[in-house]
C-alpha cells in the first residue's frame, strides 16, 4: 500500500517536470537553437597511439561555430579545422601529451547565434604509446635558500652540463620570499622545451618532523606541522616526496612514518639511495604508504644533476605534465647509475601501479638496460612485503628476468633492487596486488 503510494507521487513529480522541461524548449526552439557536438572518431575505449585524426560532427548542422579546440584535458589544446561543405570537424592530436592508460579527450566549441554559445563534449579512450626511458633531479638548491647561484644557472646547468631529460629546483620553502618563489616559477617554465627538457619548480618544505619536497606547488606558504601539512596536500593535489629518511625512525626522518590515509593520495615519492633508506622504505610501504622509490642530489653546490643519484621513469613524450604525471603515478626507480633502464612489471602493469582486480597468480617482469659496455647487472634482488624473497645473479649489461608467484589470499606488494657489478644500486616502485 504503502509503496504504491509512493510510486504514484513519484510518477505526478516526473509528469510535471517533464511538463516543465518541455514548456522552454518549445520557446527556446522559436527562438535560437542549443548546439551540440558528438564524436565521430575516435569510438568509445579505443586504443589510440601516436598521432590520430580526430572527427566530429556539430547539431544541428546549420550551426556554424567560431571555434572548436580537442586535446587532453589540462595537456594543451589544438584547434579543429571544419572539412568544407559539411558539419564535420577534424584536428591532427598528438596521444603522447598523457600517460598510457584511460584518458578523456575533450572538445570545446563556440558559435553564435544559438541559446548556448559554449559547449563542449568528451570521449574516454585508451592510450597505449610506446615508452622511452628518461633520467632527472628533483631535489636540489640554489642561493635562495642555502645553497649556491641562482635558478637558471641551475637549470641551465643541469640541462646543458648535468644533461638531464627533467629537473626541478627544491629551495627550502621557509627561506624564499615572494620575488624569489616568482623568479624560481618563471625560471623553470621558462627553461621547459617539450620534447627536449622537462622543467618545473618545487619547494622543500623544512621541519624537525622530516623534509617534504612539492613538486609543482600552487604556492609557497605551507602548514608549520606535519598533520596539517597532510591534510592540506589533496586540495592543492601535490606530488609530494618523503625527503633523506634515514632509516625512517630518527627527528628529521618521519619519525616511523605512520600512515595517513588523506596524505597517501599525495605522498607518492621516497628518497632512496642507501642501504639505510631501503629501511625507511619498507617500514613506510609495510604501515600502508604507496610510494615509489626516487633517486635525487640534493645538491647545495653548483652541480646539480652530476653527484651520482638520479630518478629514472618511462614516459611516451618528454612534457613536464608527463613526468610530474608518471611521479604521481609511481612510475619511477631510483638509480645510482647515470643511464641504466630499468622497467619492472606486474601483471604487465608498470611499477608504481595498485592493480585493483584481484588476481590468480603474479608475474614479475624485469627488464634492464645499461647502453655502457661492461656496465653489467650483478644480481636482482625480488622482494615482497619488504622480505627478499629471491637474489638471481647475471653478469650481463642486458638481462631479462621473468618470474611467476602464487602467493597466498591477501594484499601484496613487490618491487626489485638491481645490483650493478661497480656497486651501483637501482631500486624500483612497488606493484601492489590482491591475491584471491
Ligand atoms: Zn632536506
Ligand atoms: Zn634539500
Amino acid at each position: 500500500m504503502h509503496c504504491t503510494r509512493v510510486r504514484g507521487i513519484a510518477v505526478a513529480v516526473s509528469m510535471a517536470a517533464i511538463a516543465l522541461l518541455l514548456a522552454p524548449m518549445a520557446v527556446a526552439q522559436d527562438e535560437k537553437p542549443t548546439w551540440s557536438i558528438e564524436f565521430v572518431r575516435p569510438a568509445i575505449d579505443e586504443v589510440v597511439t601516436g598521432e590520430i585524426t580526430a572527427s566530429v560532427k556539430v547539431y544541428p548542422p546549420s550551426v556554424d561555430p567560431t571555434h572548436l579546440s580537442i586535446g587532453f584535458g589540462d595537456a594543451g589544446h589544438v584547434p579543429m579545422a571544419r572539412v568544407p561543405g559539411t558539419h564535420y570537424w577534424r584536428a591532427t592530436v598528438d596521444t603522447t601529451r598523457v600517460l598510457n592508460g584511460p584518458a578523456a579527450l575533450h572538445v570545446y566549441g563556440m558559435a553564435p547565434g544559438v541559446a548556448n554559445r559554449r559547449t563542449a563534449t568528451l570521449v574516454d579512450v585508451r592510450v597505449d604509446n610506446p615508452l622511452e626511458c628518461y633520467f632527472g633531479n628533483i631535489h636540489s638548491h640554489t642561493y635562495y635558500s642555502d645553497g649556491c647561484m641562482l635558478p637558471s644557472d641551475a637549470y641551465a646547468y643541469a640541462r646543458d652540463v648535468a644533461g638531464m631529460d627533467f629537473f626541478c629546483l627544491t629551495d627550502h620553502l621557509e627561506m624564499v620570499s615572494e620575488a624569489e618563489w616568482r623568479d624560481i616559477r618563471e625560471t623553470a617554465w621558462r627553461m621547459n622545451e617539450d620534447g627536449k627538457f622537462a622543467a618545473f619548480p618545487g619547494l622543500e618544505w623544512t621541519k624537525r618532523t622530516g623534509h617534504a619536497n612539492l613538486l609543482d606547488p600552487p604556492g609557497r606558504i605551507w602548514p608549520p606541522d606535519m598533520e596539517s601539512l597532510f591534510e592540506a596536500l589533496p586540495d592543492a593535489d601535490v606530488v609530494a616526496m618523503f625527503n633523506h629518511p634515514g632509516d625512517g625512525t630518527g627527528d628529521w626522518g618521519w619519525k616511523g612514518l605512520p600512515y595517513h590515509e588523506g596524505a597517501d593520495e599525495n605522498m607518492h615519492l621516497m628518497e632512496v639511495r642507501s642501504d639505510q633508506e631501503l629501511q625507511a622504505y619498507i617500514l613506510a610501504l609495510n604501515n600502508g604508504w604507496h610510494i615509489a622509490a626516487a633517486g635525487t642530489d640534493d645538491t647545495h653546490s653548483p652541480d646539480w644533476g652530476t653527484r651520482g643519484a638520479w630518478t629514472g621513469m618511462w614516459l611516451p613524450a618528454l612534457t613536464s605534465d608527463n613526468v610530474i604525471s608518471a611521479l604521481g603515478r609511481r612510475h619511477c626507480y631510483s638509480t645510482n647509475d647515470r643511464n641504466c633502464r630499468v622497467l619492472f612489471r606486474v601483471n604487465g602493469e608498470m611499477m608504481g601501479t595498485v592493480i585493483d582486480d584481484p588476481v590468480r597468480q603474479v608475474v614479475l617482469e624485469i627488464d634492464i638496460d645499461d647502453p655502457d659496455p661492461g656496465d653489467k647487472t650483478s644480481k636482482i634482488e625480488i622482494y615482497q612485503d619488504g622480505e627478499m624473497i629471491d637474489m638471481p645473479v647475471f653478469g650481463q649489461e642486458k638481462v631479462r628476468h621473468t618470474m611467476t608467484l602464487r602467493p597466498e589470499k591477501g594484499e601484496h606488494y613487490f618491487f626489485v633492487r638491481v645490483g650493478q657489478e661497480d656497486a651501483n644500486v637501482l631500486t624500483t616502485a612497488p606493484v601492489w596486488v590482491t591475491v584471491e
